[in-house]
């Protein structure tokens, strides 16, 4: 007898912040049972296994009663981790944000659920989802960009993401924009993210106003500078203040810089970017794209698409998804 066809596959995003789950209809649709809580990796690691293994469960339980069927039913769990991390034996290697070194996530979560797991890094499972689901859903090749606290990326070619010799691949956070530049956490100098990320935003942004250019920035946090986030910046832009204005102009230069490289090394069909920087809308996009015009081929440029993600908040759970999927049926 043929065995039952699984209907439902489980997705795991764990963020140094927060861990979303949810669950997806294994041929594709809006995630169920969405769940967020934070990760408090301060508790321990064993702390932040238990509370994925439970969320899992709850997931699973919440679809169930809702939908009828059984546990039965569920073909697994694709878990999106910081990384860097090794696929082959789901273990993390290394996270700062968690403080877990050869810690063998995918196992521990696999026993405790009693369904197989697969482990992949976050940015790469952010840029699947979107390639699946969002806003690449029509196209075959397409690079992720990631820009939050950190700026990860992913590369998916010909409907798959490429994961390089070491799941190393796409750590476009760490491409040298300039090569005496800015030092960044990575220890190397003038990384991308040393300047767009959202911290860096944030830091040209002070710098700015500490060697007393005028704007409205510091009356929008009351006088206390340590309190400009990027989202400050952004939040100014839209404003009209020409100092945020500038600064924002400057962030899409340098991401410009950086697109323009990925666009001349993989031409893709299209590069969507992610993370709290798309809330600045045209403020970003149009002075990126007119960057990116400057840089890269012309015919590689034209054929490229730059937009902002669609899966807003559930990337890495569909892309976690989608993930499991490729590991355990070949393809999506
Ligand atoms: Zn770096």
């Amino acid at each position: 007898m043929a065995r039952k066809k699984k209907k439902w596959v489980v997705g795991v995003d764990l963020g140094g912040t927060n861990i979303s789950v949810g669950v997806l209809p294994i041929d594709g649709g809006p995630p169920a049972a969405l769940h967020g809580e934070k990760t408090e990796a301060a508790r321990g690691a064993k702390f932040v296994v238990d509370r994925i293994v439970s969320m899992v469960n709850g997931a699973i339980d919440t679809v169930v009663k809702d939908e009828g069927g059984s546990r039965d039913d569920f073909a697994g769990v694709g878990i999106g981790s910081p990384g860097p991390l090794d696929r082959s034996t789901g273990t993390i290697i290394n996270t700062p944000n968690l403080g877990w070194r050869n810690f063998p996530l995918r196992d521990l979560i696999a026993n405790a659920v009693g369904l197989p797991a697969v482990l992949d890094n976050d940015a790469n499972c952010a840029t699947y989802g979107e390639w699946w689901l969002g806003a690449g859903r029509d196209v075959d090749t397409l690079i992720g960009l990631t820009l939050g606290t950190g700026i990860g990326g992913g590369i998916v070619l010909n409907g798959k993401i490429f994961h390089g010799a070491s799941d190393a691949a796409g750590e476009f956070g760490h491409m040298t924009i300039d090569s005496t530049g800015r030092k960044c956490n990575c220890g190397n100098y003038g990384c991308l993210e040393a300047y767009a990320s959202g911290p860096a935003i944030a830091l040209r942004a002070v710098e700015g106003i500490q060697a007393g250019t005028e704007t409205m920035l510091p009356e929008l946090v009351h006088g206390r500078l340590d309190e400009i986030t990027a989202a400050t910046v952004y939040e100014g832009a839209v404003l009209g203040d020409p100092y945020a204005n500038e600064v924002m102009k400057e962030t899409a230069k340098f991401l410009g810089t950086g697109i323009a490289n990925l666009i001349n090394l993989f031409n893709p069909q299209m590069v969507v970017v992610s993370g709290g920087v798309t809330r600045a809308g045209d403020h970003l996009f149009g002075a990126l794209r007119a960057e990116v015009r400057r840089r890269a081929f012309k015919s590689a440029a034209d054929a490229c698409q730059i937009v902002p993600a669609q899966l807003l908040g559930t990337a890495g759970v569909v892309g976690a998804v989608a993930m499991f999927k490729t590991e355990t049926y070949g393809a999506v």
